[in-house]
């Protein structure tokens, strides 16, 4: 019989190296990782005894001391454009969000690191919840599991819809290092999700310390939250610039990229548009001049408005005008469009839920009527 007084290992953010090692401290052979990665991340079996390639007897001891615990989905949500939002309940009673969005041959999926974050963007609705606490790895791929299944990706030559993730959901990822870490290698490895180093990306506000280890950790792709040309006018937006200011941080980015084994990896620099605070021509021309000794591709993002704070859209002017002076300038810069804004997925509207289940409850009762709407469901 279990005893319950010990905790059962939870399997399913252990990386390859940990698992062998769990499994060497059971006397067990050290390939039994790779099995069992496999029957989770690409079968998505989640059941010891119906991993067949195991003995009885093995199954039978991990069913004892281990179990593949995921995060539960509450809601999901689907936009009329087809990106899917999922509203993911996590120990302790709080909720996040991930979103699928996808775009032709391409399916991204933008992944939660924390609940809330603790940075307070002065644009972001994630940072106006404040903080809870860092998800564990299992609680990080387990947001990829789920939305694979969602899919029928998990099973012998499911379709491949997820083809990138990028780490730009809730959540400041270098703040929660050693699980994200963990959670981007099981993204990459060849007996899970197999995705590209060129097709996960890290998005950080700038934590210029972890981005300096990050190099010797991983090799993913790296998006710089920017959203401004100038210390005076990042210090408003992101508080985080006042103790890494832009030069040093633009600095750390372009050690980490430089250090990569290929070359030719351009660092993407996320700039959100705000009307009348950052989307003059001067703050174009500005921010040309800032990055012109790095190696960038631009994305601008026109700001989602959201109740809590007063600033307003971009206007379709301003934006095309911004972009027009950074092309002139020799820079590839692209608009994101906007996507799932009928079931608040778009960029800066992941809310998700700290610990507060009514008032989720019946935010998210409102949305579904509005897809139901939208959707002509
Ligand atoms: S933009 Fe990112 S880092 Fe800033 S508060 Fe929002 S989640 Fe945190």
């Amino acid at each position: 019989m279990q005893d319950v007084s010990i905790p059962r290992v939870n399997l399913l953010g252990l990386t390859q190296p940990k698992l062998e090692a769990f499994f060497e401290s059971l006397g067990e052979k050290r390939f039994r990782a790779t099995q069992l990665l496999k029957w989770v991340h690409q079968l998505g079996v989640l059941d010891f005894h119906a991993m067949t390639n195991m003995s009885k007897l093995l199954r039978e001891k991990l069913s004892q001391v281990a179990e593949l615990r995921l995060p539960e989905v509450e809601q999901q949500l689907d936009s009329v454009d087809g990106t899917r939002k999922f509203l993911i309940r996590v120990e302790g009673g709080s909720a996040i969000e991930t979103v699928f969005i996808p775009e032709g041959e391409r399916g991204t999926l933008c992944v939660s690191s924390q609940i809330g974050c603790s940075l307070d963007c002065s644009f972001c609705a994630t940072g106006k919840q404040g903080f809870n606490r860092d998800l564990t790895a299992a609680e990080i791929i387990g947001q990829v599991w789920l939305a694979a299944q969602s899919f029928g990706q998990l099973r012998e030559n499911g379709p491949r819809r997820i083809t990138n993730v990028v780490l730009m959901g809730m959540g400041e990822p270098l703040l929660n290092f050693d699980n994200v870490v963990d959670a981007i290698h099981l993204m990459m490895h060849d007996n899970c999700y197999g995705i590209s180093k060129r097709r996960v990306t890290l998005s950080t506000s700038g934590v210029v310390p972890a981005l300096d280890r990050l190099g010797e950790y991983t090799d993913c792709c790296l998006a710089i939250s920017l959203h401004a040309p100038n210390d005076a006018l990042r210090d408003q937006l992101v508080p985080l610039n006042k103790k890494y200011p832009i030069a040093v941080l633009l600095n750390s980015a372009k050690r980490y990229i430089q250090g990569l084994p290929d070359t030719h990896r351009k660092i993407t620099i996320e700039y959100t548009l705000i009307d009348q605070l950052n989307d003059r021509p001067e703050h174009a021309h500005e921010l040309a001049q800032l990055l012109q000794d790095v190696p960038v591709k631009i994305n601008l993002i026109p700001f989602n408005p959201f109740g809590l704070v007063n600033y307003k859209r971009v206007s379709n002017n301003a934006l095309k005008r911004f972009q027009t002076i950074l092309i002139e300038a020799g820079y590839t810069a692209t608009i994101r469009t906007t996507r799932g804004d009928d079931i608040d997925a778009a960029c800066g509207q992941l809310a998700g839920q700290v610990n507060d289940r009514t008032r989720r409850s019946e935010r998210y009762l409102g949305q579904v009527e509005t897809v139901r709407v939208l959707g002509g469901l």
